[in-house]
């Protein structure tokens, strides 16, 4: 029903044919936690080692330059994917320390301080909430947040008196790991901006899932995560608009991102060399464009569209067995393909059991939302999420395994 040939785009993931130890075929239902990768991300990479590995940035020779060529033309392939410029795009290790880097950043920068408010969101991944719980502690700032409704959405009713005068930076998710709700990010940063202060989107579900566009996303900072867009771990990306990234310090510092250094006192390079200290991961850089290629390829509209058949159905199954309650949105128009449920009477890790029997891998616990899962009262959830190559057959399977936990456990 939708543009993907899934039955096609299977056969560049290998891994989805494995037979797991309990003898059943694997289906593979957590690129929420990380995604598999295809053939060509891995054939990137290793043409890379094969051809042209060397340190980038550094020597005189043939090496050095082909490696620098492929890493840069990365960060640019990768910067059209979202509607950037090369230049405000830094490669860091995953979503995490993009966060982490901007706040330690503004801080040091001196954008927030004593009686300043941050506000993030109760349905934040740790990620996104910590790093602003210590940039406040650091610098006896308050840390404010939107409160969510019962049906998983952002509670938008206290935007105004949320964000305020007083509000130095709104840092959310675009899309929930947890609930799958999509945010409103362009409203929350309108009003943001009207008040002077600066949006941090975690992106981290959203851009392997939609087209995303810095432009027209509202943002001033946006971080995401290779290894959940069919790219390698251990390469993340965070995008920032040039003038903000031009006033924050380093936040590693060492080779790669001097200018003029003295025994003393070090002057650093612009942006993106002033925050990519040391030899960057350069294969990872390579097979994370190829995976941007290989998502262009199918289209991002795609993508999203198949998703959202697939989570309307999966939302459908589950909706039918009595004693399975969903965690999240019920309209799948505004919401990605994470599904996070709970069954009556059965642990999510037992749920979660009988499902790995089956050879269906979903996600249970908190999924480092902790204050999500208790604002929900829940212990944890189990997570079911779908990417480009499911099927509508598991998400079938998805129910089934369900069913079977509760006559397993009746
Ligand atoms: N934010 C969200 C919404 C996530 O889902 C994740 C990964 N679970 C992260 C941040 C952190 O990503 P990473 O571990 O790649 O830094």
């Amino acid at each position: 029903t939708t543009g993907i040939d899934v039955e096609r785009v299977r056969e560049d993931f290998p891994i989805l044919g494995r037979t797991l130890d309990s003898g059943a075929r694997l289906i593979y239902l957590d690129s929420g936690a990380t995604t598999q990768r295809p053939l060509q991300v891995l054939d990137a990479e290793r043409d890379f080692s094969l051809h042209h590995n060397a340190a980038v940035h550094r020597g005189a020779h043939q090496l050095s330059v082909e490696a620098t060529e492929a890493y840069e033309g990365a960060r640019a392939r990768i910067a059209a994917f979202v509607g950037a410029a090369a230049d405000e795009i830094v490669f860091t290790k995953n979503t995490t320390e993009g966060i982490n880097l901007v706040a330690y950043g503004l801080g040091h920068a001196g954008r927030v301080g004593p009686g300043d408010t941050i506000v993030v969101t109760e349905m934040e991944h740790h990620a996104n909430l910590v790093p602003w719980q210590q940039l406040a502690e650091r610098t006896g700032a308050t840390l404010t947040w939107f409160g969510l409704t019962d049906d998983g959405r952002l509670d938008l009713d206290r935007l105004e008196e949320l964000v305020d005068e007083s509000t130095k930076v709104v840092a959310l998710t675009h899309q929930s790991n947890v609930l799958g709700t999509l945010n409103p990010v362009r409203t929350i940063a309108d009003r943001a901006h009207a008040v002077g202060a600066l949006v941090v989107v975690d992106g981290a579900q959203s851009v392997p899932h939609r087209p995303v566009d810095v432009g027209e996303l509202g943002a001033d900072f946006l971080a995401f995560s290779g290894h959940k867009m069919l790219g390698p771990s251990g390469v993340g990306v965070l995008w920032g608009r040039a003038a903000l990234l031009a006033e924050l310090p380093p936040f590693l510092t060492g080779g790669s991102m001097i200018e003029v250094v003295e025994m003393t006192h070090s002057t650093f390079l612009p942006p993106p060399q002033r925050f990519e200290a040391g030899v960057p991961m350069t294969s990872q850089a390579v097979g994370l464009a190829a995976a941007v290629d290989y998502l262009e390829a199918l289209g991002m509209r795609e993508v999203a569209a198949h998703e959202q058949a697939l989570t309307a159905l999966a939302l459908d199954l589950l909706d039918e067995i009595p004693g399975v309650r969903i965690i999240g949105p019920g309209n799948v128009a505004d919401r990605g393909s994470a599904v996070s449920f709970v069954v009556d009477g059965i642990h999510p890790h037992d749920v979660g059991q009988i499902l790995d029997d089956r050879g269906i891998a979903v996600r249970t616990g908190h999924h480092c939302a902790r204050p999500l899962t208790r604002r929900y009262a829940v212990p944890a959830t189990t997570r079911a999420s779908f990417y480009l190559y499911n099927t509508e057959t598991e998400a079938h399977a998805l129910a089934e395994g369900v069913r079977a936990a509760q006559k397993y456990f009746a």
